[in-house]
């Protein structure tokens, strides 16, 4: 250990733990992806590569810090619940925050060619991460609640907006036709304009993808369908094995949570 007179400048940095007993959620955004969908053709209003992408970069995180029990992602975000007793890097905050969004940020860069085997990545992207602590189980579920209705609205908008523009309309144009517009108008354009009914998109764009931990047998291996396998699929028929299991499905009903109760365990 160094001891010499400049140490003393260590003291400037500032303690920054997280508080003890709350779910620690770290929350990546990609940074000005309007751009970066835009400047990679990324198919609108959903890219079904690039969400493949970001899923695969949050199995990286998943797959360094065994203390997250649960991510969601929707559009260019992901968000990774530490459980609330994680002693990772001491709780400290700019710790946390700054190893998930740079892991997952190179992940994303070392996939890309899987995901896009016919487009070279334009220029290095970047994502913004924020730690945030959740006191309660209520305040989490309320969390994600809350990012998965975003999504559910979002992406209401961008099939009404996107299949307009398509349509010939302008940006402009179909920005203005949909100002003020409630749920129900957006369900009777999608309908009524482009024969599209809302509930019968693809689940991967309603509910956006939450990954969890499980321990699989092969046995019930086909018992869960509507399952991708991150790390899988289990092969081992003797022991249960732990599985990183994406799912396409709401999770602000009780239902997800009362099915998997070892989350908030
Ligand atoms: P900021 O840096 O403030 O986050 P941003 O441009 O990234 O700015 P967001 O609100 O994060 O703004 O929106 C993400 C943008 O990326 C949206 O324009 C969205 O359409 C686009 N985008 C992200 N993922 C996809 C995808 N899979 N398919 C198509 N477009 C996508
Ligand atoms: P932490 O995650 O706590 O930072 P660490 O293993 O990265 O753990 P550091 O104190 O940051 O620990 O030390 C960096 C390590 O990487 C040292 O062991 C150092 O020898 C090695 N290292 C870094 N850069 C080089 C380099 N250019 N050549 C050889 N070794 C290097
Ligand atoms: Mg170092
Ligand atoms: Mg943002
Ligand atoms: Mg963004
Ligand atoms: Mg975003
Ligand atoms: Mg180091």
């Amino acid at each position: 250990m160094a001891n010499s007179q400049f140490d003393y400048v260590k003291s400037f940095e500032s303690m920054d733990s997280c508080l003890p007993n709350c779910w620690i959620v770290v929350r990546i955004d990609g940074n000005n992806f309007h751009k970066f969908s835009s400047k990679h053709n990324f198919k609108k209003p959903n890219d079904d590569r690039a969400l493949g992408l970001m899923t695969r970069a949050a199995r990286s995180v998943m797959e360094l810090f065994n203390d997250v029990v649960l991510s969601y992602g929707q559009s260019d975000e992901y968000s990774f619940v530490f459980k609330k007793g994680t002693k990772t890097y001491n709780r400290r905050s700019s710790k946390l925050s700054s190893v998930v969004v740079s892991q997952f940020t190179s992940s994303y860069v070392y996939h890309w060619k899987e995901y896009f085997p016919d487009l070279q990545l334009g220029y290095p992207p970047a994502f913004d991460s924020r730690t945030v602590l959740y006191p309660s189980d209520k305040n989490l579920r309320d969390y994600l609640s809350w990012r998965q209705a975003d999504c559910h609205i979002n992406n209401m908008y961008n099939y009404c907006f996107w299949n307009l523009v398509q349509s010939g309309s302008t940006k402009h144009e179909a920005q203005e036709r949909l100002k003020g517009t409630l749920s129900s108008d957006k369900n009777e354009i999608l309908f009524s304009q482009f024969g599209i009914n809302y509930n019968n998109l693809p689940q991967l764009h309603r509910k956006g993808t939450v990954i969890v931990r499980d321990k699989v047998t092969y046995a019930s291996r086909n018992a869960l369908r509507k399952v991708r396998w991150l790390n899988g699929p289990p092969l081992c028929r003797s022991k249960a094995q732990s599985m990183l299991l994406a799912l396409n499905i709401d999770i602000i009903g009780k239902q997800f949570w009362e099915g998997n109760p070892h989350i908030l365990a």
